[in-house]
């Protein structure tokens, strides 16, 4: 009976382990986004995705242009 219950044991640790190797990293830290507004159009975008010229930012590479 002792085997069984350390088999069982045995096993739920290795389930454990398997399911978290083969599982893929999750993020759980979700970090906020900080939006901004685009100073051509106005359109919010991400600040690590947009075009940043002389401090500004822009959604695109083409509303960074028209503003020069
Ligand atoms: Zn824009």
């Amino acid at each position: 009976m002792l085997k069984l219950i350390i088999i069982c044991g045995f096993l739920y640790f290795l389930i454990r382990w398997i399911v978290r190797v083969l599982t893929p990293a999750i993020p759980t830290s979700h970090e906020p986004v900080e939006l901004k507004a685009c100073e051509f159009c106005g359109a919010l975008v991400r600040v690590d995705k947009a075009i940043k010229v002389h401090g500004r930012l822009f959604c695109s590479e083409d509303h960074a242009n028209r503003m020069r």
